[in-house]
């Protein structure tokens, strides 16, 4: 498994089995103990047998999955978490293909569907603003070949990239690069304060950055004549994240549609942005046990997920 850190040995020691999962959840979701979720009494008897507890005021018997994406699911808790590392470690993604034969799961649409539910809770919730110096720059992936020569191809999909150097990385699935969605982007991304904003020379920008009072703090990197670095005048760094996703996109994705690109650029973006968080896994189970289960008929729909 190339391009791979995860310590296999440890995940068997530590998540090896149902109750090891369990436990791992138990201390995850209650890490005062347990409480009744439908009452929240705090005065719980737990039935061990049957890995289930028995709220003492309201009867209720739950388990440490009830109301989490868990509960449903006829796949052990095993599969979820090794999807989960699975996913979190892989540099460049992971197929649904590589997950099926790595954790012997039946079917590919089993897979797929574990591995968008874990996709869809990586996706990041954006909260705060972008500052100091921003990079943003579009790109075209899918479709033949690859690279900007393939602006505008028809059968290729418009990802917009945000990144604040040494900070986050955003990726947005556009529509197009007209001004107003440019605008759009950048005013929902990036904060009035920033310092710098780079971009290349699509005429477009300049409207943009005019009509959000950033024209000063402007600079563009002619990419047009093929000049991509002009002393700090550049969007380097936002370019090797895009070539980490088309590296993703072209090598592990094989069957990416453009429905589902947005849910790949979140998963690359979140692990991007976790690349030196130590407790990532931690972290994504933390996502999934607060994420409202995503129906598989949600997924298959013709409508594209939004971010
Ligand atoms: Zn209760």
């Amino acid at each position: 498994m190339a391009d791979m850190n995860v310590n296999l040995i440890g995940m068997m020691d530590n998540f090896g089995d149902e109750s090891k999962c369990r436990a791992y959840l138990e201390s995850l979701r209650w890490p005062n103990g347990a409480a009744c979720p439908r009452c929240k009494a705090e005065k719980i008897y737990r039935l061990p047998k049957r890995e289930q507890f028995l709220c003492a005021s309201c009867e209720y018997q739950f388990s440490v999955t009830v109301d989490t994406i868990f509960h449903d699911t006829h796949l052990p808790l095993v599969t979820w978490f090794l999807a989960t590392v699975l996913l979190c470690e892989a540099k460049k993604g992971m197929s649904a293909c590589q997950i099926q034969r790595s954790l012997g799961i039946k079917t590919y649409k089993t897979a797929w569907y574990l591995c968008h539910r874990i996709r869809a809770a990586m996706a990041e919730v954006h909260k705060s603003k972008l500052g100091g110096v921003v990079e943003v720059d579009e790109t075209y992936v899918g479709g033949r070949g690859h690279g900007k020569r393939g602006r505008g191809a028809a059968n290729k999909e418009i990802v917009i990239g945000i990144r604040q150097r040494q900070g986050e990385l955003r990726f947005f699935h556009a529509d197009d690069v007209r001004s107003g969605t440019l605008e759009k982007y950048i005013r929902e991304n990036i904060s009035d304060d920033v310092e710098i904003l780079m971009t290349d020379d699509l005429g477009q920008y300049r409207g943009v950055t005019r009509r959000l009072g950033l024209r000063r703090k402007h600079r563009t990197i002619p990419h047009s004549m093929g000049l991509y670095v002009n002393g700090d005048v550049h969007t380097n760094t936002v370019e090797s994240a895009f070539s980490l996703l088309k590296r993703g996109v072209l090598g592990t994705w094989h069957r990416i549609s453009a429905k589902h690109l947005q849910a790949y650029c979140n998963e690359m973006c979140f692990r991007f942005n976790n690349r030196k968080n130590p407790y990532l896994f931690r972290d994504t189970i933390l996502k999934l046990i607060a994420s409202p289960n995503l129906e598989y008929k949600e997924l298959t729909s013709e409508v594209r997920n939004a971010a």
